[in-house]
């Protein structure tokens, strides 16, 4: 799910993938929104972040 990159922090959002194209200094997210996976879970170590694309990219 590529979305737009703010250029100031999400702020409802801790996030500390810094290797994130959407990730900022303070442990931040500039996403306008993340989508998180998936369905079912059981625990959080299940969760990820399916907005995530590599820095650089
Ligand atoms: S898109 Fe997801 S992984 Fe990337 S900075 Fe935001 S919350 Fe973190």
């Amino acid at each position: 799910m590529q979305v737009n990159k703010m250029n100031h922090p999400n702020q409802g959002i801790k996030c500390v993938v810094n290797t994130c194209h959407y990730y900022m200094n303070g442990d931040y997210c500039a996403a306008e929104r993340i989508e998180v996976q998936p369905r079912n879970a059981s625990d959080s170590q299940e969760t990820d972040c399916a907005t995530f694309i590599p820095e650089g990219r």
